[in-house]
């Protein structure tokens, strides 16, 4: 779901947050569509896997060629970024991950300015890093909250893209994604930890402020959206009510990332039938 223009901010009410878009029919998917996605899950991951692998050859091999991959995760409580990195990020080599979780800066991460501690975080060369939660924050819940002024937070939105600009000149591949509940669905995920001794830790009474001041997040995410989608680092809308489908949308979507990077196993820079005949010969 792309924007039509910077000045048009996305309207996430028109988009469904139970709906499938791109989900192929019941010829493809059978009787059991969740059953289908699920599985499909699991063979996208192999083939991310086997992605990331060449990704982290390639910077092995020749680090100033190589390239990395950022996945942007953002979205109201509930909204399963973390089962998100679990399902689909899981699929690949911890060694080639580099995830990183964002909660309100520190006084001493906020000295350096907003993007400060994000940089920071940026996958080096060869890895396929996750923000779970991101510089976003510093126009949403900033914005939402007045934890700065207007003057503060508007023209960050600029320097957002100019960021990420950089980042991407720099060999870095970025996607950005927001994964779509509705009202219904994260009150349902709230009860949840509140009632799931296993789940009260997740639960935190902040959410339910996030929560009354739905509209106000949803307007300032239209803004974003709008204002820092662009076709180098481009801005998706999933529609996550459903679990399955937000996984296989998300896997989808970084095969899609993977591919147009058109990786492959480098070459050996040594002479392979030597380097053969030499352990042969090697009793
Ligand atoms: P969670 O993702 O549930 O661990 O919560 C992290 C919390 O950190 C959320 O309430 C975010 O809104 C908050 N947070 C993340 N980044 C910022 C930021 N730049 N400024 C203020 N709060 C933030
Ligand atoms: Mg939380």
């Amino acid at each position: 779901m792309r924007s039509e223009s910077p000045d048009v901010p996305i309207d996430l009410d028109a988009i469904d947050p139970r709906s499938t878009p791109g989900l192929p029919g019941h010829k493809v998917t059978g009787k059991d569509p969740k059953l289908w996605a699920r599985a499909e899950v699991e063979r996208i991951g192999g083939e991310l896997a086997t992605q990331q692998e060449m990704l982290f050859a390639q910077a092995a091999v020749d680090p100033g060629q190589g390239r990395s991959v950022l996945l942007v995760l953002q979205a109201m409580d509930c909204g399963g970024k973390d089962g998100a990195v679990k399902r689909v990020a899981g699929a690949m080599n911890p060694l080639g991950l580099h995830i990183k979780a964002f909660g309100p800066p520190t006084s001493q991460e906020r000295r350096g300015g907003f993007l400060w501690r994000i940089r920071k975080a940026l996958p080096p060369v060869g890895y396929v890093g996750v923000f779970n939660r991101s510089h976003y924050e510093d126009v949403l819940v900033v914005r939402v909250n007045g934890l700065a002024p207007e003057s503060v937070w508007r023209p960050r939105y600029e320097k957002i893209n100019e960021f990420e600009r950089e980042v991407v000149e720099g060999g870095t591949a970025v996607v950005k994604v927001m994964l779509h509940i509705s009202r219904d669905e994260q009150r349902k995920r709230l009860m949840q930890r509140l009632v799931d001794p296993a789940k009260h830790w997740k639960f935190n009474p902040d959410d339910l402020d996030s929560r009354a001041r739905w509209d106000d997040y949803h307007a300032a995410y239209a803004e974003a959206l709008a204002r820092c989608d662009s076709d180098s680092a481009p801005w998706y809308v999933l529609p996550a009510d459903r679990k399955w489908y937000r996984d296989w949308a998300l896997s989808h979507l970084l095969r899609q990332t993977f591919a147009d990077l058109k990786l492959s196993y480098p070459q050996p820079d040594y002479d392979l039938a030597a380097q053969r005949r030499r352990l042969e010969a090697d009793g």
